[in-house]
């Protein structure tokens, strides 16, 4: 053990969190109890080192990113999250629909370019048939063949299984055959029957979502997951969010990345609410979430929601990802983040190296890297 783990075990046991780096240092998975503690303990950077320590063990100094595009097909949804700022009803001026040739004429001009991946998500659209989202995903490769198609959170996927009029396995071939290659991780919010009633009831529930995940996953699809933090949860919500997705993982193991979304309030139905996120909740997120998500290969810091210092910072708090460049992002600017619209691949790699990790870019299911030198 060298000087410096001496001192930090020090920091960490006079804490009070002892028992919790003795279970890290063993590799023995956290209690629902531990992650309260976690999230209560006064001591951040306590729970940053611990969390930290986890993150160097799974990557060492490596910090992942890519070079990705937002396409945000339709705004036009038929429920009204309260968190929301993003969503249209039809016939608002700023309602918007792409069609698909919309999507081939975005992504065209990069075909030669450095981007791997199309991020597609968006509202439920009350009238658009189970043959659109199949040609959205055709137009995007038809433009750019190499490009991964990560589309479609578990509430498009749900509503495409009840509006296909097909079998569950017939409408996952079509979509493969159609080029879908992973899915996000949206639309999970906060997995629990009281904030599902208070700020969600219209869209599917905590249990649907974690079906449906199921469903993508036994049918051969790497996907992500999410949770949106910083508006009506309490604490122990957090924890039972963090928990469930951790027994889906030990059942299915096709979670790539857990991303901790923070909550946007502007423009939202809980703007008054007088909540706006902070880097001290958003860094004790990304710690807890790593901590207790021990079979989560990576934790991400969204830039977009976090702002970029402070998901710089995040590395050190056990975060191995920083997401990708993020071009055109409308969500999360709907409700009033102040991050900039897209990060250059530069920018991106000044804030991995500037906080002395190591930018590894990365393909979108982790399958192939390259270590940027500067
Ligand atoms: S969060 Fe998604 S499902 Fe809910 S209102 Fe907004 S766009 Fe619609």
């Amino acid at each position: 053990m060298t000087p410096s783990q001496d001192l930090e075990n020090l920091l960490i046991d006079r804490a009070g969190l002892g028992a919790i780096r003795a279970k890290v240092d063993q590799g023995l998975r956290l209690s629902f109890e531990d992650g309260v503690l976690l999230y209560e303990h006064p001591n951040l950077m306590a729970v940053g080192a611990l969390a930290n320590r986890l993150r160097t063990r799974m990557h060492g100094k490596k910090t992942y990113f890519n070079i990705n595009l937002h396409l945000d097909y339709t705004n036009i949804c038929i429920y009204s999250c309260k968190f929301c700022a993003f969503a249209a009803k039809p016939g608002e001026d700023r309602a918007y629909l792409m069609s698909p040739e919309d999507i081939y004429e975005r992504i065209l001009p990069l075909r030669d370019s450095e981007v791997s991946e199309v991020h597609m998500v968006a509202g439920i659209h009350p009238e658009m048939g189970y043959e659109y989202y199949l040609d959205i995903i055709r137009a995007a490769k038809r433009a750019k063949p190499d490009i991964h198609v990560k589309a479609f959170t578990m509430v498009e996927i749900d509503h495409l299984l009840k509006i296909s009029g097909k079998s569950e396995d017939q409408v996952f071939e079509d979509l493969r055959e159609a080029g879908l290659g992973s899915c996000p991780g949206g639309g999970a919010e906060v997995l629990t029957t009281r904030i599902h009633k208070a700020v969600f009831r219209d869209k599917i529930s905590p249990e649907e979502w974690l079906a449906c995940a199921r469903k993508v996953q036994e049918h051969g699809f790497k996907m992500n997951a999410t949770m949106l933090y910083g508006h009506v949860e309490r604490v122990k919500e957090r924890v039972e969010h963090l928990v469930r997705l951790r027994e889906l993982q030990d059942e299915c193991g096709g979670f790539m990345t857990f991303i901790p979304l923070a909550f946007w309030p502007y423009n939202t139905a809980l703007e008054n609410y007088g909540k706006v996120t902070t880097g001290w909740n958003d860094l004790r997120q990304v710690a807890v979430s790593r901590l207790m998500l021990d079979n989560f290969p990576n934790i991400k810091a969204y830039w977009v929601m976090m702002t970029p210092k402070v998901a710089q910072t995040a590395q050190a708090f056990g975060a191995n990802d920083l997401d990708g460049t993020v071009t055109e992002e409308r969500i999360t600017h709907d409700a009033g983040t102040s991050a900039p619209m897209e990060l250059p691949k530069t920018e991106l790699v000044h804030l991995i190296q500037a906080a002395g990790f190591e930018p590894v870019l990365r393909d979108t299911t982790y399958q192939n890297f390259e270590t940027v030198k500067s």
